[in-house]
């Protein structure tokens, strides 16, 4: 697992977890007690109440059902799993069916479809909005959005007596907003960059770099991947404060492809780079 504490402008967020292509992502934010995927079933895992499941391949749902039953073990309060509606159903016979082998009681976990363009509420001062990628099978990215009052613009220039005066009478001198804190997107081809352009504006982006060598380019394409080269386009055109990139394809090492990422990228993003790709045992 890999740490990250990543400085944003609601403070620093943390992040922990671990990326590989075919052998599981995991992204915990333990501040948020929210999960990215669970894509193997780790220890840290289980203090998560929310976990957002983006599709249904392997490696970013074999540790959920895991995740239920230590939850049940360990007598927390079922946890919430938001995924896309069209594999709702498939995960709860899943967790069911788990729970049955267990011959224990069921696992009780709150099972929430939704659909791309949602919002769900997460806690008072921070939602999900979910999207489509363009990954081969039906997948969901998310955005962390940190909602916060403010004053209004107009009303910036006002002393505290004025401000004051001005609610007196009724006025309505803040305004909410939504700052999109972190973007996940999961699996995904480039042409989700085109589709929801404001991905280059979150604070913190977490996306994969699947596929590395030009002889993969093909690859990355048939299965809606991104490609180091794909990154490399997208990278000066980023504002984002910072990158996190993960999902590395088991051809190469950690190493190997951690160095490379960061060569190729490094002179083209202006914010902080950071990778997520990890060797599980
Ligand atoms: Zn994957
Ligand atoms: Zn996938």
């Amino acid at each position: 697992m890999r740490t990250l504490e990543l400085a944003t402008s609601w403070g620093t967020l943390r992040i922990a977890g671990g990326s590989r292509a075919g052998e599981g992502s995991v992204l915990l934010l333990p501040q948020l007690r929210l999960a990215l995927d669970a894509g193997r079933p780790l220890r840290a895992l289980v203090p998560m109440v929310h976990v957002v499941v983006s599709h249904g391949h392997a490696d970013h749902l074999l540790g959920l059902a895991a995740w239920a039953s230590q939850r049940q073990l360990q007598m927390l309060p079922p946890g919430t799993v938001y995924l896309a509606e069209g594999i709702a159903q498939e995960v709860e016979e899943l967790l069911a069916l788990h729970a049955r082998l267990e011959r224990g009681s069921p696992y009780g976990v709150r099972v929430v479809p939704v659909r791309a363009g949602e919002t769900v509420p997460l806690r008072r001062d921070f939602a999900l909005r979910f999207f489509a990628t363009t990954h081969w099978t039906d997948t969901l990215g998310c955005c962390l959005l940190w909602r916060r009052r403010r004053l209004r613009p107009e009303y910036a220039h006002l002393t505290a007596q004025a401000l004051q005066r001005a609610r007196q009478a009724g006025e309505e001198i803040a305004e909410e907003t939504a700052v999109p804190l972190l973007a996940y997107t999961a699996d995904t081809g480039p042409e989700l960059f085109q589709r929801e352009s404001w991905l280059a504006s979150a604070e913190v982006l977490v996306t994969e770099c699947t596929f590395l060598r030009g002889e993969d380019r093909e690859r990355a394409r048939r299965w809606g991947h991104l490609h180091l080269e794909d990154l490399a386009l997208l990278a000066p055109g980023l504002a984002n404060r910072h990158l996190v990139v993960g999902h590395l394809s088991g051809r190469h090492t950690v190493a190997e492809g951690d160095a490379t990422i960061l060569a190729t990228l490094g002179p083209l993003f202006a914010g902080s780079l950071h990778s997520l790709n990890a060797d599980w045992p």
